[in-house]
C-alpha cells in the first residue's frame, strides 16, 4: 500500500454514480469502491479528522447508517466515544426524536437521552450532505442533549442542494464537493 497522502481528487473519483437510485431523478453517489480500498478508506479517515488529535473531542456522533462506517473509525483514531444517531425504532434505551424531510422521502432519528453529558465537545460526521435535512435534524438531537458541536463534517457535499443553509451557524466541512 502507498503512503502517499490520499487526495480529496482520488476519492472523488472513485466514488460512482449510481443514475435513478433509489428512485428517478437521483444520482445516488455510493461509496462502496472507497470503501473496499485500504489506502482510500484509510485516506477518508485521516481527511475527517484534519485537524483534531486525541483529546480534542469527547464523542464522535455518525447518522445511520454510511455515516457510521466513517465516524465509528474517526472516534477510535481520536480516542473519543463513538455515538449513533440512528433511525427511529432501532434504539433499545428512551430517545429524543426529530423528523426531516429527505432529498427523497421523509424520515425521523432518534438518540439515547444519555448518549452525551452536556457540554461533551462533539464531531457530527456523514457521509453526505444534500439538503441538510438529516445533519440538522442530528444536530437539534444533540443540542437537547446540550452538547457542543465543534463540527459537522462530510465524505461527500451535493452543494447544488444547498444543504448548509439548514446548518447555519455550526462550522461544516466536506471533503468532495459536487
Ligand atoms: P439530506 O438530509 O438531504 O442532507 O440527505 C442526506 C442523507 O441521505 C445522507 O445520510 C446520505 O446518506 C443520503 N443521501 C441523500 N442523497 C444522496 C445521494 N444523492 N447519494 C447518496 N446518498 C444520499
Amino acid at each position: 500500500m502507498s503512503n502517499t497522502p490520499v487526495t480529496a481528487e482520488e476519492i472523488s473519483k472513485a466514488i460512482r454514480d449510481v443514475p435513478d437510485f433509489p428512485k428517478a431523478g437521483i444520482v445516488f453517489k455510493d461509496i462502496t469502491p472507497v470503501l473496499a480500498d485500504a489506502r482510500l478508506f484509510a485516506g477518508c479517515i485521516d481527511l475527517l479528522m484534519d485537524g483534531y488529535k486525541p483529546g480534542d473531542v469527547d464523542a464522535v456522533v455518525g447518522i445511520d447508517a454510511r455515516g457510521f462506517i466513517f465516524a465509528a473509525a474517526v472516534a477510535l483514531k481520536l480516542n473519543a466515544g463513538f455515538i449513533p444517531v440512528r433511525k427511529q425504532g432501532k434504539l433499545p434505551y428512551t430517545t429524543h426524536e426529530e423528523s426531516y424531510d429527505l432529498e427523497y422521502g421523509s424520515n425521523t432519528v432518534a438518540i439515547h437521552i444519555d448518549a452525551v453529558k452536556p457540554g461533551d465537545r462533539v464531531l457530527l460526521v456523514d457521509d453526505l450532505l444534500a439538503t441538510g435535512g438529516t445533519a440538522a435534524a442530528a444536530a437539534s438531537l444533540l443540542q437537547k442533549l446540550d452538547a457542543k458541536i465543534l463540527e459537522v463534517r462530510f465524505l461527500i457535499e451535493l452543494s447544488f442542494l444547498d444543504g448548509r443553509k439548514k446548518l447555519a451557524g455550526f462550522p461544516i466541512s466536506s471533503l468532495v464537493n459536487y
